[in-house]
């Protein structure tokens, strides 16, 4: 199976000196490098006490030598682990002896790109893998653990076999063309896409809610110019980034800062007053504080006592699944307040009065329903799912509308595909070159 795939090797912990640091190789050389540094034979899977010696003879480090031959490894490849200790000059050393030994330098995400290759996990496992290295959150790297496993990978799996069995039912009644229009009109096949659109839906929501598991929360704020955004994003990201000023439109871009609550992840973005203009830069600015606005997971409305009711409209455009809060900022300015109130909280940017509450209800919404069974997931699967709802859409106009199977199976043909993409039974070298290129080397 190895045939012609070269070997590659990476230090595979992490930099910086450590107790315990590892190199790994990975290829058809594999065995024949730890026979070298061994001196005889490794059994498979069998922890060795090894002397690591380099070209001259001379002793690299003492450490345990583990081979897993293949297809029993992590890449299905074979691999070697030479495990010493973690110091960056040592393992450097040792992965220098493997390169003179035959083996190159692995590229970022090489190894478990060949394990992907080798059907050792899906494409969606895979970056999972990714994805529990870069963990944050404690809930974050549990959710990516699971989607490791195979979770989200078999509930695309599920809604796969669903669709491929109403594929079959419609292109069995394509194949009787006198027959079609009864075939179509079969309620069989009308349960059957509704079925599949609600699975999809429920997979779509718990998919959304992976992406923040996994990047955090995309927080909009939004409201009237004036209204505090630039100081309420200050003043939760803890430092002077966004332009604070008394004059309306002072915000020309969309101000974005990464913060963490309790080890979540949240993206705030302060769209800078979404109204028309003429001036040129602050079009641009609110073309992309609308696009920011679209993908939101929770929209913050800044707004006060006089303009709560009003400055509701700020929330156009906010999709449905995002979550709607609203702050009444500056409260300092008034003698009297009412407490919080259902989603509406109470706060000043310039005190910081109420942030500590609006801190905690903006983490309660980024872990929302994180319990038991929730996997991990990519703006990519979100984006995969939402067309495979477009063609679902499509199927079922097609069945209704113009009751053409044809149609409706090519849409079903499309969905399929989509859906395909997220475990990688389809997949283009563009698309793998980009996952694989944003791992860690040695991974
Ligand atoms: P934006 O246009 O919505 O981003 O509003 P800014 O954050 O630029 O704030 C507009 C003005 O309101 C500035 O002068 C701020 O200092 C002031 N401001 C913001 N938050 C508060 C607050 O909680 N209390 C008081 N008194 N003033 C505030
Ligand atoms: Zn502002």
């Amino acid at each position: 199976m190895t045939d012609g795939v070269d070997t590659i090797a990476a230090i595979a912990t992490g930099a910086g000196a450590a107790g315990v640091g590892a190199v790994r190789v990975s290829g058809p050389l594999a065995p024949a490098i730890a026979t070298r540094f061994l001196g005889r034979e490794p059994a498979p899977r069998h922890a060795h006490f090894a002397a690591f010696r380099d070209g001259a003879g001379e002793l690299i480090d003492r450490g345990i030598l583990l081979h897993f031959p293949a297809p029993h490894s992590y890449t299905g490849e074979h691999v070697v682990e030479l495990q010493g200790h973690g110091s960056a000059v040592l393992l450097d050393a040792l992965l220098r002896r493997c390169i003179e030994l035959g083996a190159r330098l692995a590229r970022p995400g090489e190894f478990t790109e060949r394990a992907f290759l080798n059907g050792k996990l899906d494409l969606a496992q895979a970056e999972a893998v990714a994805d529990l290295v870069a963990a944050t959150s404690q809930a974050g790297a549990r959710a990516a653990l699971r989607s490791m496993e195979g979770v989200f990978s078999a509930r695309v799996d599920d809604l796969l076999a669903e669709l491929i069995e109403l594929r079959v039912h419609i292109e069995a009644a394509i194949d009787f063309p006198e027959e079609e229009i009864d075939f179509l009109a079969d309620p069989i096949i009308g349960d059957k896409l509704a079925l599949l659109r609600n699975h999809l839906d429920e997979l779509l929501t718990e998919t959304r809610r992976g992406v923040r598991l996994n990047d955090g929360i995309a927080v909009a704020i939004v409201g009237r110019p004036n209204a505090g955004k630039s100081s309420l994003l200050n003043a939760l990201a803890g430092e002077e980034r966004a332009i604070v000023t008394d004059i309306a439109g002072t915000t020309r871009d969309v101000l974005r800062e990464a913060i963490h609550i309790d080890g979540v992840a949240l993206e705030l973005a302060d769209t800078a007053g979404l109204r028309e203009s003429d001036d040129i830069v602050e079009r641009e600015g609110i073309r992309r504080a609308r696009a920011q606005l679209e993908r939101c997971d929770v929209a913050l409305l800044v707004t006060d006592e006089a303009h709560a009711d009003t400055d509701q409209a700020f929330f156009h455009g906010v999709p449905a699944h995002a979550a709607r809060l609203v702050v009444i900022n500056k409260i300092d300015l008034v003698s009297r307040h009412a407490q919080r109130e259902g989603d509406t909280l109470w706060i000043s940017a310039r005190t910081g009065e109420g942030l500590d509450a609006l801190r905690s209800r903006l983490r309660e919404l980024a872990t929302a329903g994180a319990g038991e069974g929730a996997f991990s997931a990519r703006r990519r699967h979100v984006v995969a799912l939402e067309s495979v709802r477009g063609y679902l859409d499509h199927t079922a106009d097609a069945l209704h509308g113009t009751r053409s199977g044809e149609l409706a199976a090519e849409e079903l043909r499309h969905a399929q595909q989509a859906l395909g993409e997220i475990t990688g039974t389809y997949s283009s070298d563009d698309l793998l070159g980009a996952i694989f290129g944003s791992f860690c080397i040695g991974k």
